[in-house]
């Protein structure tokens, strides 16, 4: 018999399911509300002006492409720095930060995962109740056990604050809790900056770990009104982790860009944490590929470039804001009595529309209209010429 004979089918990740019953689809008017990427106004993943500018330098560059540092290269690391806590800050000019370039934020979640898992694998994970579907998968494969904080409130399409902080404040010291730092998937629901301080003073009193999820950095408001999170917890003194993924604010999915920081207390101990780290990634996969890093820090280095790209990344948040509120006017002008202007609140990619897992199907089979069964969709994946369609759907859904 086959050594695989016992090999049993693993389930189907439930968003690229959702990806090949929408290619199978031979609709014309199907739309794919289920992805999590930025299309532009033609459907169409943008490739960036900023991104083309410093790909063309580097080809006619024609550089040797020798092995990089395991953490990858200074450059990388310290425009990655400067995004996330403000360029010349103290705490990156005191040495007490330090980051790693990694395989998008995905990989950056997992080489801090495993580095914590060394340090305390007892410990107990806390993810959003819902969150980013691959944070419970991932802390698991890493070894920890995971479980959910209150998060979202369908009833006021907000967070439930006070029952996050408060399960918060009754949690072991050392439990690790996942945070968004901004533009929540799947819920769009954020915290206020004042609720953040009250989070970064229940992880001062409870001893907690927070790791940070920046995978949308730019998409709420802008690069450094999204960095309040980090800017508060910086200003805490306390010890946290922080991701970076560049592949939707670059629009670089496919080169896996992203960044593990770890903020510590001292440059001494920023040594120690950084030699483990190193070996966290040494034995998964040695050093970071050179591309889409060398693509990022070209364009975050250069004046010129970093203009255009922060130019660009408001045009892609720009465009969600303007399908939020566009999907909003439609419904009602489609005679929807629900109201749906909670939409415009929500901040980046994504929307909880409280459409039931009955609608969602509903919205498939009757109109080739693709969403998460959960009713997340994607504002991204909304354009001038299918929202209209878009919104006719759902109001025959929801009558
Ligand atoms: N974290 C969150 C909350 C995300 O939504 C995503 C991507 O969808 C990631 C992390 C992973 O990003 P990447 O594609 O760079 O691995």
């Amino acid at each position: 018999t086959s050594i695989f004979a016992a090999v049993e089918m693993a389930p189907r990740d439930p968003i690229l399911g959702l990806n090949e019953a929408f290619n199978a689809d031979t609709r014309a008017t199907k739309v794919n509300l289920g992805v999590g990427v930025y299309y532009d106004d033609n459907g169409k993943i943008p490739l960036l002006a900023a991104v083309k500018a410093a790909e063309k330098a580097r080809l006619e560059a024609m550089p040797p492409r020798g092995y990089q540092p395991i953490e990858g290269p200074a450059i990388y690391g310290q425009a990655v720095q400067n995004l996330l806590f403000g360029a010349g800050s103290e705490l990156t000019e005191s040495g007490r930060v330090v980051t790693a370039q990694a395989l998008g934020g995905t990989g950056a979640l997992r080489i801090g995962a495993d580095f914590l898992h060394r340090m305390n694998p007892n410990a107990t994970v806390y993810i959003s109740d819902p969150s980013w579907e691959n944070h419970r998968a991932l802390f698991e494969a890493a070894g920890f056990k995971v479980e959910n904080y209150p998060y979202y409130d369908p009833t006021t399409r907000g967070v439930n604050f006070a029952a996050m902080k408060a399960f918060l404040l009754g949690l072991e010291a050392g439990s690790i809790i996942v945070l968004h730092a901004c533009c929540h998937n799947p819920t769009g629901a954020d915290l206020s900056d004042a609720q953040w301080g009250e989070v970064v003073e229940a992880c001062r009193e409870r001893g907690l770990v927070p790791f940070l999820d920046m995978a949308y950095q730019g998409f709420a408001e802008g690069i450094d009104q999204d960095a309040v999170a980090v800017n508060l917890f910086s200003a805490s003194g306390l010890q946290f982790f922080v991701s970076s993924s560049f592949s939707k604010s670059f629009s670089l999915y496919g080169e896996r860009v992203g960044a593990l920081s770890i903020v510590t207390a001292s440059k001494e101990e920023a040594g120690r944490v950084m030699s483990q780290l190193k070996r966290v990634i040494r034995t998964n996969y040695s050093n970071p590929q050179i591309h889409g890093g060398a693509i990022v820090a070209a364009v975050l280095s250069s004046p010129e470039l970093r203009q255009q790209w922060e130019d660009e990344l408001a045009g892609m948040r720009d465009r969600i804001r303007a399908m939020r509120s566009g999907l909003v006017e439609q419904l009602k002008a489609k005679g929807v009595e629900q109201d749906f202007s909670f939409v415009i609140k929500q901040r980046g990619m994504f929307s909880y529309t409280g459409l039931s897992a009955a609608q969602v199907e509903q919205l498939k089979n009757d109109f080739g209209i693709y969403a998460v069964s959960t009713g997340r969709i994607c504002l991204a994946a909304l354009n001038s010429k299918n929202i209209g369609y878009v919104a006719e759907a759902i109001a025959a859904v929801v009558k």
